[in-house]
């Protein structure tokens, strides 16, 4: 652990304690369309949750019931135990970051990290000092005197990040943060996000398409789809063990294998219902000539030809022709690897056990 910048014990503010936050059966309706539907949901102090799902699945409206922004229609929202839906937005401590939310043009960096401590009634001289450190701490010491039209987008995130931290709120609330980022800048300031949410601790919900990001920053996700929650669970429970077709493919890549063409062979009997899935990096893929290789009781083995391959620079996919089925399987790069090509006849073989059944 960091030090935590204590705007609240010297100041007098709120004192800021990280919120536990309870959905209860929230429907938000705009007409005949409701974005989210009988929303039940319990985020733990400090946990950093990931809402992940579809455009139009309600993530955003999720987070704009939360930030109080928009008035469920039906069901109640606490925090820290208080029913908020009757608090106005501006009343309720939390940090918020939106995808276009944009830093106060006219104001430089350093103007802008001071803005929500003057609201709060901070004293100019511990005013500069934490923002001095904030500063610091998101590596932008030589560049408090910009303005933000003089920033690049990553730099431009950074400051928007820093200024909802600063105060400490006890809730960070994140709408796609990274979006506008090209890739290289998101992992970095994914890394940032890690990092600031292990010092600060704050409870955090973040709103996002990519299950990358998803998968990377979360210690839970909820998975929604049409405005309802589809899954729970954390990044590796859901990527190990989806419960349905819609996160296996949403989450990852997914071998669907609905009737397959050959005996499929699973540690479980198939429930009535569900349907057979097989991650493509679980499938180790052999020369068809070759001598069987690492085949035991436990795995099951199939020839096919391969349709085509896709270079991923870390990785291969292969495309193979079972049968009827036309199944992935993902090789990562490894020195002295065989490769295939359309063509090849190959072998291909996974753990009975890395069978899933998905539910329809
Ligand atoms: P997401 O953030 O997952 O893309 P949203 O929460 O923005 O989804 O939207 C969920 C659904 O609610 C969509 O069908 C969207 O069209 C609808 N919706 C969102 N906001 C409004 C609004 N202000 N008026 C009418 N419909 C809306
Ligand atoms: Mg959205």
């Amino acid at each position: 652990m960091g030090t935590r910048l204590k705007v609240n014990e010297r100041d007098g503010c709120n004192t800021s304690i990280p919120a536990q936050i309870e959905f209860c059966k929230v429907t938000k309706r705009y007409g005949e369309v409701a974005a989210v539907k009988d929303l039940s949901l319990i985020v733990p102090r400090g946990e950093f949750l990931t809402i992940l799902g579809p455009s139009g699945s309600g993530k955003t409206t999720a987070l704009m019931l939360l930030a109080g922004f928009v008035a469920p229609s039906e069901g109640d929202i606490f925090i820290a135990g208080r029913s908020v839906v009757s608090v106005p937005s501006y009343r309720r401590d939390q940090g918020i970051v939106f995808q276009s939310y944009a830093l106060f043009p006219h104001l430089t960096v350093r103007d802008n990290l001071q803005f929500p401590l003057e609201m709060r009634g901070m004293k100019a001289a511990e005013r500069v000092k934490l923002v001095d450190r904030m500063l610091e701490r998101v590596h932008l010491n030589d560049l408090g005197g910009r303005m933000p039209s003089q920033l690049s987008g990553g730099q431009q995130q950074r400051v928007a990040l820093a200024r909802a931290l600063i105060a400490n709120p006890p809730l960070l609330l994140l709408d796609e943060p990274l979006g506008a980022l090209d890739r290289n800048l998101r992992e970095q300031m994914q890394g940032e996000l890690r990092a600031l949410h292990r010092e600060f601790g704050t409870t955090t919900i973040c709103v996002t398409h990519d299950q990358e990001e998803a998968l990377t920053l979360s210690d839970r996700i909820i998975v929604m789809r049409a405005g309802k929650i589809e899954q729970t669970d954390t990044p590796a429970g859901l990527y190990d063990r989806p419960q349905t077709r819609f996160v296996a493919t949403f989450l990852g890549e997914a071998n669907i294998l609905e009737n397959a063409s050959f005996s499929l062979e699973s540690e479980a009997p198939p429930l009535s219902g569900t349907v057979a899935m097989l991650r493509p990096e679980r499938i180790c893929v052999f020369d068809a000539a070759d001598p069987d290789r690492a085949v035991d009781d436990q795995r099951q083995c199939v020839t096919g030809s391969v349709e085509d391959m896709v270079y991923a620079g870390p990785f291969r996919r292969y495309h193979v022709r079972v049968g009827n089925d036309l199944i992935v399987a993902r090789e990562q790069a490894a020195s002295g690897q065989q490769i295939f090509q359309a063509g090849d006849r190959v072998r291909l073989n996974w753990l009975r056990s890395d069978i899933r059944f998905v539910r329809m």
